[in-house]
């Protein structure tokens, strides 16, 4: 039988989600013996034209970055994005909140102006072509990303919590962040991680995204309960919500 041909790309980004893959040790192993990858930069050094899927890492910050992610998403049957910065933009969306002419200057100082140093609003994968699924979070997490992988393989609905982080939270009997006076982002953001940062004394900065349908009365009621206002909680959503469309 044919191995589907996996071929695993980067755009702008730190490259985490991949080191991540690269971490599975022995899972990795049975992984690539289900697949066959023809094409991953820090990898390997073979590339390829020819792919069944397509996992896309960074987000999309520049007209020629648009005109490869759409080719890639031509020769691919699924395309897959990969980490906070494919899903959502992450944490590069924060330049979306500048002038980009002060972005290019602050980065590149007396050279602003050299024309192949042009910068673009960043924007997620899906923001540009179809994304067939997601593996979430700033970094992925390995095992979701097993779990993804070999769900895509069996022809399933990868399985991608769509409940917020309270529940996880809550689940592990975390005290709140909302208790020592922090805003946290777990109403209204995916779960999946397992409220990782709650859990470790850090408030949730919302790498995972928002769950499709927010509990805005839920977050309301948070929100309430310990004086704060939504303004208050959009403000933190800047690190990974720059810029993102919701109903708060
Ligand atoms: S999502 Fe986070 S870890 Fe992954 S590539 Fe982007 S910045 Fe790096
Ligand atoms: S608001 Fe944050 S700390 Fe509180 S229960 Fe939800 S995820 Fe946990
Ligand atoms: S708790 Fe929030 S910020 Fe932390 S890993 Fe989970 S979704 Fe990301």
């Amino acid at each position: 039988m044919t191995k589907p041909r996996v071929a695993i790309f980067d755009f702008a980004c730190c490259e985490g989600c991949q080191l991540q893959i690269v971490n599975l040790e022995e899972e990795i192993l049975d992984l690539i013996g289900a697949v066959d990858v023809v094409e991953w930069r820090e990898a390997m050094s073979e590339q390829s034209h020819e792919y069944d899927i397509a996992i896309i890492e960074g987000s999309i910050t520049r007209p020629e970055d648009e005109k490869r992610l759409q080719i890639i998403r031509s020769r691919a049957k699924l395309l897959i994005a990969l980490g906070a910065c494919a899903t959502i933009g992450g944490v590069n969306k924060l330049k979306n909140n500048f002038d980009l002419k002060e972005v290019r200057q602050c980065v590149y100082g007396k050279d602003a102006d050299m024309p192949h140093l042009n910068t673009a609003m960043t924007k997620a994968v899906d923001e540009v072509v179809q994304v067939d699924a997601y593996i979430h979070g700033c970094p992925i997490d390995r095992k979701e990303f097993g779990l993804v992988i070999r769900a895509l393989l069996l022809g399933k609905k990868p399985p991608i919590p769509d409940y917020p982080v309270c529940v996880e939270c809550k689940a592990k009997e975390n005290v709140c962040r909302y208790e020592y006076g922090e805003i946290c982002l777990g109403p209204i953001i995916r779960a999946g991680c397992g409220a990782r940062c709650p859990s470790n004394g850090f408030r949730c900065f919302g790498c995972r995204g928002y769950v499709d349908n927010p509990n805005v009365e839920a977050a309301r009621e948070v929100m309430d309960k310990y004086g704060l206002t939504v303004e208050d909680l959009k403000q933190k959503m800047v690190l990974f919500g720059s810029k993102q469309e919701h109903t708060l």
